[in-house]
């Protein structure tokens, strides 16, 4: 270590002490994107910072490893150092994986961070700001879920004020902590499924994001937990009510000046974006099934990607491949203020790392090869008959997790970001979990079937 990082670390440990920390967490990534770790006494944090803590890869889901191979290592980084506001005894760090003192090849963190510096050699910053749904529920003595609230029943559940205020103590605490941690909460509300909420704050650069999205679903988890609930960041968990998304709001900033260079003020669309941002939407289009399988990465999450079976009306996910004005109907909308994009396909089980790797690289191939995404769809897509859809020439999302696979293995963009390694074994650990879903038999074909044949 050089003697100014060793300064920086005396420094850290000495802040964290003052704290009251007694306890550092090394933290990384499985495929899903959960948290996986080791705990050290504050004393060892020297040690844990330049890679002391190792890891079996074969234990874990997508961390492609034999038994029989060397550990990996999780390496932190200092800078995402987070006091957990529930144990404050206790500093989580995003960590990188590294095999043999070489990053290793099939980490999620670092499969973002090589997208993040290809964007960086163009002179971007990548600054990524995600809409967090999820669901609060508690177990029932039957062993099933229901909304803390009894009254949490209506029908269109958007923006109900009584059953928010019921939910406030743990909305509270999860705003509250949001906020102690900085990250700049700006509004919360009950969305359109009985349980389900959403929490907005600022938005950041995008390994800063991945990382407090992580940390997020850990923490929400945690709280809901303290007061006898818990929380789902499950896609769809009812067939008839609206499933949780993890809208990407995106923008490509200078690196250098941290101007915003999707905004325009003399867009001929009138949404206030600029070239760029067209060009970035066009890339996104372009590779939209294969990034499907990356941001809505679960047999589940097919299940939120339809348009209608929702009680209010419709999902306000999207179907088709398309993007629009400030209009929810598409999977691409352009908020009325301008200056940034919205992917709507994303769920809440997203591994952020990979779904912003993906979607970051394909953005990137539209600006570079300067492609077109032609002018921005205003109406309802909603209303259109899969005929007049295919007629416009407009493809439809993934309908499967298996079609999303299949999708992802055929676009050259998934290896370019993945790498070998990560390519192939997501696509043999979603292909086995489509196989898993496939090859059970339902409730759903007992009831239609059992009795009818
Ligand atoms: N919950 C909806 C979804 O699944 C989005 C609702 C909204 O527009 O905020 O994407
Ligand atoms: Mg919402």
């Amino acid at each position: 270590m050089m003697g100014e990082a060793i300064a920086e670390l005396q420094d850290l440990k000495a802040d964290l002490k003052r704290k009251g920390v007694r306890y550092a967490l090394a933290s990384f990534v499985d495929i899903h994107g959960m948290c996986k770790g080791k705990v050290v006494p504050l004393s060892h944090i020297d040690q844990m910072l330049q890679g002391s803590e190792l890891f079996t890869g074969a234990a874990l889901d997508g961390v492609p490893q034999q038994i029989s191979d060397e550990e990996v290592a999780a390496m932190p980084d200092p800078a995402s150092a987070t006091i957990l506001p529930w144990k404050p005894e206790v500093a989580w760090f995003a960590s990188d994986l590294y095999l043999e003192n070489q990053p290793f090849a099939a980490c999620c963190r670092g499969i973002l961070k090589r997208s993040l510096r290809r964007a960086a050699e163009l002179g971007f910053t990548f600054n990524l700001g995600i809409e967090t749904e999820f669901f609060i529920f508690k177990e029932t003595n039957e062993g099933g879920f229901r909304p803390v609230s009894d009254r949490d029943t209506i029908a269109k559940a958007a923006y109900a004020v009584p059953t928010l205020l019921d939910n406030y103590t743990i909305l509270d605490s999860i705003v509250g902590a949001m906020n102690q941690l900085g990250w700049g909460v700006y509004s919360f509300d009950h969305e359109d499924a009985q349980g389900q909420f959403e929490t907005d704050f600022g938005y950041c650069d995008a390994l800063k994001m991945a990382d407090r999205l992580t940390f997020f679903r850990l923490m929400v988890k945690e709280l809901a937990r303290q007061q006898g609930y818990f929380a789902s960041f499950m896609p769809k968990p009812y067939s008839n009510q609206t499933g949780s998304g993890a809208h990407y709001n995106m923008s490509l900033a200078d690196i250098h000046t941290g101007e915003n260079l999707f905004v325009s003020a003399d867009d001929p669309n009138g949404c206030k974006l600029s070239q760029l941002g067209y060009q970035f939407i066009a890339g996104i289009l372009k590779h939209a099934p294969a990034i499907c399988a990356v941001i809505a990465p679960t047999v589940n999450s097919y299940k939120r990607l339809v348009r209608q079976g929702s009680m209010s009306g419709f999902t306000w996910a999207p179907v088709y491949i398309c993007y629009g004005s400030n209009n929810r109907t598409n999977m691409i909308r352009i908020p009325l203020a301008g200056g940034r994009v919205e992917c709507r396909a994303a769920d809440i089980s997203t591994n952020l790392y990979l779904g912003a790797a993906m979607i970051l690289t394909a953005g990137l191939e539209g600006i570079r090869e300067g492609l077109d995404p032609g002018a921005p769809h205003r109406e309802n897509m909603y209303t259109y008959s899969l005929n007049e859809i295919q007629a416009m020439g407009i493809q439809t999302l993934p309908r499967t997790l298996g079609e999303a696979i299949e999708a992802f293995a055929a676009d050259p963009l998934s290896e370019e970001v993945m790498g070998a390694l990560m390519y192939q074994t997501y696509i043999d650990f979603k292909q086995q979990e489509w196989q898993d879903y496939h090859n059970h038999v339902s409730d759903w074909e007992i009831n239609r079937y059992l009795k009818f044949f």
